[in-house]
């Protein structure tokens, strides 16, 4: 069948690799010269399976209120009289519920772990290069309360299957002894030694570099105008030719993997997805070979930051700002990764030299992503990954590819407009009563 898909950051890209691998003929479009240029840029590059929690859990509603109106909250509200935002934060509010958080938390481990070792299984196959390192992950905490709490989510998160340990400020120091000028201030932390890191831009580039040569065409430079659908299919997907005026492309069906602009495109067809803009920051600091910063991937809890080594490279990701479409860089948010960077990491390269990036997080306010079916049979979304889209990407766009081909993806998550795999197997089973 010929698929296009549409948008080639990390997911839409692993969604033509997958798609390619079952035989479909994929065109891949994208607005930049090159894949991975937007929000898969210059990500946190944490593979977080074990850590896949949603953001909105029952802790958040009290921080958001001691973080209102500070410049530099991790989490910062920038309100407009725009409904959309207003909607999305009041469903975010939803499923801080323990029930909902419950309840997501297990629905994202269960992509979460089945897409790290379809990563895994990709390095075996092919012998992709991203500068990944597979040490874990630590989570560590400076704030001892917040600790007990993450030490009970972890006990959870064990009953789900993960390898999830709680550590010592000592034994986190052990693990990843770059830690040891904060050795007064950490109060413990929570390892996942099965997490991985890596550069996702690389990956993305190095995949759609292998998908060529397995024949997907990836059509860059190429500004998609508007979707049109006649008689309850999609039609064509119109482009922009050099003069902007309409280019139509054709095929049989079609895969939106726009990540934060993918509601825009939609929306004229009546299909609505809650999905909004998460603005982040990251810094980027080249390392020479006596610098000394963590080779664990890390995450500060209380500051809402991960660390990343990648090759020569200290990546330092984190914040979300609610403002619409606004990719402008606020100097103050890098400057406050920075500070916090140098105060935690003294010998991690030098500050002046760090690179400030931002991106647009296509978020959904319970964190899940929206992989599945349309009311338009040839239709797919692979969308909405907000702050795990690097970890969940191989695991979309396998079950994306399984969706098209007209079958169940192996994972027990709520795909849009697809049964739940349980009903399914029951219903495919004759015997089953
Ligand atoms: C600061 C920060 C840190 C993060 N850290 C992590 C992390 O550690 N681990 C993790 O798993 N995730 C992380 N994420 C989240 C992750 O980066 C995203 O979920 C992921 O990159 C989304 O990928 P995507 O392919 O859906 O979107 P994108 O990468 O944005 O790809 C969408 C593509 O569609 C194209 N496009 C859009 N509109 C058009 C159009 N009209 N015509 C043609 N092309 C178009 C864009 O050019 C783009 O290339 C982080 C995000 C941020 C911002």
């Amino acid at each position: 069948m010929r698929v296009i898909v549409l948008g080639a950051g990390v997911v839409g890209t692993a969604s033509a690799w997958y798609l390619a691998r079952a035989g479909h003929e994929v065109t891949v479009i994208e607005r930049q010269g090159t894949a991975g240029l937007e929000t898969s840029f210059a990500n946190g590059g944490q593979v977080s399976a074990s850590h896949a929690e949603p953001w909105a859990n029952p802790g958040v509603p009290a921080k958001l209120l001691q973080w209102l109106g500070r410049e530099d909250a991790p989490l910062l509200f920038r309100p407009r009289a725009e409904w959309r935002q207003w909607a999305w934060g009041a469903r975010f509010l939803f499923e801080c519920l323990p029930f909902r958080n419950h309840a997501n938390t297990r629905q994202l481990l269960a992509l979460a772990l089945y897409s790290r070792a379809l990563l895994q299984q990709l390095r075996r196959d092919t012998g992709i290069e991203y500068d990944q390192l597979a040490r874990g992950i630590l989570a560590f905490h400076t704030d001892e309360q917040a600790f007990q709490r993450a030490a009970a989510q972890a006990e959870r998160m064990r009953r789900y299957g993960c390898v999830c340990e709680a550590k010592t400020a000592e034994a986190c120091i052990a693990i990843e002894p770059a830690m040891r000028h904060a050795a007064d201030r950490i109060v413990g932390g929570i390892y996942t030694p099965d997490d991985e890191s890596g550069d996702a831009c690389k990956f993305t580039q190095g995949l759609a570099r292998l998908a060529a040569e397995q024949g997907v065409r990836f059509e860059y430079g190429r500004t998609i105008k508007r979707l049109e659908a006649e008689g309850g299919r999609v039609r064509r997907v119109v482009l922009a030719d050099a003069a902007g005026r309409d280019d139509p492309v054709a095929a049989e069906a079609y895969v939106v993997a726009l990540g934060s602009y993918s509601p825009l495109l939609l929306a004229p067809l009546g299909v609505s997805l809650p999905v909004y803009p998460l603005k982040g920051y990251s810094i980027t600091v080249p390392l020479e070979p006596a610098d000394e910063a963590p080779t664990v991937s890390l995450t500060d809890v209380e500051h809402k930051l991960v660390f990343s080594r990648l090759g020569d490279r200290l990546r330092v990701a984190g914040t979300a700002e609610m403002d619409d479409y606004n990719t402008e860089v606020d100097d103050a948010r890098c400057q406050a990764i920075v500070r916090r960077t140098f105060d935690l990491f003294p010998g991690a390269g030098r500050p002046e030299r760090a690179e400030f990036w931002t991106g647009l997080r296509p978020a959904t306010p319970s964190n899940l992503p929206c992989v599945g079916r349309t009311r338009y049979p040839n239709l797919f979304l692979n969308t909405g990954h907000g702050t795990l889209g690097w970890t969940l990407a191989c695991g979309s766009g396998q079950a994306i590819a399984d969706i098209v081909a007209g079958r169940v993806p192996e994972p027990d998550f709520r795909f849009t407009g697809v049964p739940a795999r349980a009903r399914s197997v029951l219903v495919a089973s004759p015997g089953s009563g």
